[in-house]
């Protein structure tokens, strides 16, 4: 498997239920490298080793060798390997070939540049979804993310506004995302610590291990929680959240609803979130990971 994207991680995993030797090869430090902060990404390494997957790391695949039409080699800047099948993960291109044609502008991410009413900048044809190019929630920031809720939406605003002018506007994204990878659940949203850096923000961050359940209810799991906010404003800049149960995609939901808002710790901190001994702890591990960020005022 090349590439340890989300569809890397998926593909390992299929192909390991199916009894294969599985050989994933990363050239960054780490898997999920753009969605995700290593200190997270060490917890899915783990996961994927007690697997049985055999993670390449830091290892860049630069070629591949075969004999008559079939591949036997793959081969990296460290080594060569022996292998029967290559399974490409290696991201995603926007297909602008067609709107190139029809003289649509291309933005500085390679999708298609459109505005908020998702119209290019030829009058009267739209683009959504994978092929156009959005903009943070948080930075204002023109990006690229190929995710299926955001494609859908874009494609309600711009087929709402074909047919009724200019009626919706599409308001930009976090890049929300959640995955399985073996036992585990993976999400994120909004800035990873190393992303908030980038932008100009001063992040600080906290990663906490909570229970799902109170704590003396039985079939209660714990999960790895990371929050990142920016120290002088407060406002929560991300969140990703990994542990065994899919109600993690709950925690990432409530954090990307309240994140897409401009939401501060103390915004997390007073968010009536539900609370009974099977579903959840009396601290939501979201308002835990914030009291913790805000230095003792809560
Ligand atoms: C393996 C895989 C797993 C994924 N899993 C997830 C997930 O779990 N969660 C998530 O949020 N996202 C996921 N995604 C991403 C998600 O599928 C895409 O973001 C989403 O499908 C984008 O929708 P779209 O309509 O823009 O493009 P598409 O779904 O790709 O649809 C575009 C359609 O246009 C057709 N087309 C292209 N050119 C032409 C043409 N010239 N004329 C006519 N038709 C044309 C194509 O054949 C295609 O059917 C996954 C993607 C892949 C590949």
């Amino acid at each position: 498997m090349v590439g340890g994207g989300y569809i890397g991680l998926e593909v390992a995993e299929a192909l390991r239920n199916l009894g294969k030797r599985v050989l994933l090869f990363e050239m960054m430090p780490h898997v999920l490298p753009t969605t995700f902060d290593e200190d997270m990404a060490k917890l899915i390494h783990d996961e994927l080793i007690k697997n049985g997957v055999e993670l390449h790391l830091n290892e860049k695949v630069v070629g591949f060798r075969g004999v008559n039409g079939h591949v036997n080699k793959v081969i990296t800047e460290k080594g060569e390997y022996n292998i029967d099948k290559v399974v490409m993960g290696v991201g995603v291109k926007p297909d602008v070939d067609l709107a190139v044609k029809a003289g649509a502008r291309l933005g500085e991410t390679g999708a298609v540049w459109v505005n908020e009413y998702m119209e290019t900048s030829v009058p009267n044809v739209y683009a959504a979804g994978d092929v156009a190019e959005t903009w943070s929630l948080i930075t204002g920031k023109r990006m690229y993310v190929a995710l299926a809720p955001p494609a859908n939406k874009m494609g309600q605003v711009a087929g709402a506004n074909a047919v009724k002018g200019r009626f919706l506007k599409f308001p930009g994204v976090l890049g929300t995302a959640v995955t399985k990878v073996f036992s585990l659940y993976v999400a994120r949203t909004g800035l990873t610590e190393r992303q908030a850096r980038e932008e100009g923000f001063k992040p600080v961050s906290t990663t906490i291990k909570a229970r799902t359940t109170a704590h003396y209810y039985p079939g209660g799991v714990q999960v790895n929680i990371k929050m990142i906010i920016d120290e002088s404003s407060g406002r929560v800049l991300g969140v990703q959240v990994i542990g065994p149960d899919k109600i993690i995609a709950g925690y990432i939901d409530v954090a990307a609803a309240l994140i897409g808002k401009g939401a501060t710790i103390d915004d997390f901190f007073f968010a009536d979130l539900s609370y009974s001994p099977p579903t959840a702890p009396i601290w939501h591990p979201l308002i835990t990971a914030a009291r913790v960020l805000s230095k003792g005022k809560y």
